[in-house]
């Protein structure tokens, strides 16, 4: 498991590629208010720049420190768990700290960056009062990286229960954090999750057009990464016959797609490097 948020935990780390060099990180400080308790809480996010490629199951890579685990911010107190607009308290640098991570073709922004009105909020206090937010997963500790997705994902699904695709990205970004973590069993768990969350949808027909190439590329790759082979072929196939290879992401999730298939055939659930220039030369066509 990742480092918890002590000042040693902060320290750079090496780079991740060999022989790169670890650039000096600076760290943006978030003065946030829990809305749900009023507890203060200072949340620091480090700048680690672009990322500079990504995993096939889209996880930016950074060349110093992962900042996705700081991305998110867990109440000390209540353990409500929420993306800083989720939070009130002092906006500043934050539109420094937002372009850190630029989207690339793919990407999506993280969803639930929004402060529960005061009707939500009487029923995150109630819910959380019972402590069904932190069981099974960090009772009685303080949660960090993926166990914050998923406490993210818990309260983001208990004000949205209908955006199975927004809870999906939180047990996502938490498969990813698990990953970093050196938690393969967590980071299969928090796959098969968001799995189920992005099924939904598909099996219903409610995948907005806009999204049903990446959709279905997660419900491929993440099937593949956790084991679901069977699942993984036919999503992938399925894939292929539906993309429009004009179209700059089209294009790169029918690359991927066909890359990815091979493996899931014969039943191989490697985790692989996109190089940048695949994606590069994607972005070049939009
Ligand atoms: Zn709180």
């Amino acid at each position: 498991m990742a480092p918890r948020d002590s000042p040693a935990a902060k320290m750079p780390r090496p780079g991740s590629r060999a022989g790169r060099r670890a650039p000096p990180i600076e760290y943006w400080t978030l003065a946030l208010r829990c809305p749900v308790c009023h507890a203060e809480l200072n949340a620091e996010v480090p700048d680690s720049g672009p990322p500079h490629a990504r995993e096939t199951d889209l996880r930016p890579l950074f060349a110093s420190l992962d900042p996705l685990p700081w991305f998110i911010h867990a109440c000390p107190s209540c353990r409500y768990t929420a993306y800083r607009e989720g939070y009130e308290g002092r906006r500043m640098d934050w539109d420094e700290v937002e372009s850190q991570v630029p989207l690339k073709v793919g990407d999506r922004p993280p969803p639930g960056r929004f402060l529960p009105d005061e009707l939500e909020l009487d029923d995150l206090r109630r819910w959380l009062r019972r402590g069904d937010l932190v069981r099974g997963v960090t009772e009685g500790r303080e949660p960090f990286g993926a166990e914050r997705y998923v406490l993210g994902g818990r309260c983001y699904e208990f004000l949205r229960d209908s955006d199975g695709l927004g809870i999906a990205d939180y047990y996502l970004r938490a498969s990813w954090c698990a990953r970093a973590g050196g938690d393969p069993e967590l980071e299969r768990a928090c796959q098969r999750e968001a799995v189920n969350r992005l099924q939904g949808p598909q099996d219903a027909g409610r995948v907005p057009e806009s999204e049903k190439v990446r959709v279905l590329y997660l419900i491929a790759e993440l099937s593949r990464r956790s084991g679901a082979f069977g699942q993984a072929v036919n999503a992938f196939s399925q894939l292929e016959s539906m993309v429009d290879v004009d179209d700059a992401e089209g294009a790169l999730f029918a690359h991927l797609a066909k890359r990815q298939l091979s493996l899931a055939v014969v039943k191989s659930d490697i985790n692989a490097v996109i190089a940048e220039d695949e994606i590069g030369l994607e972005r070049e066509d939009e």
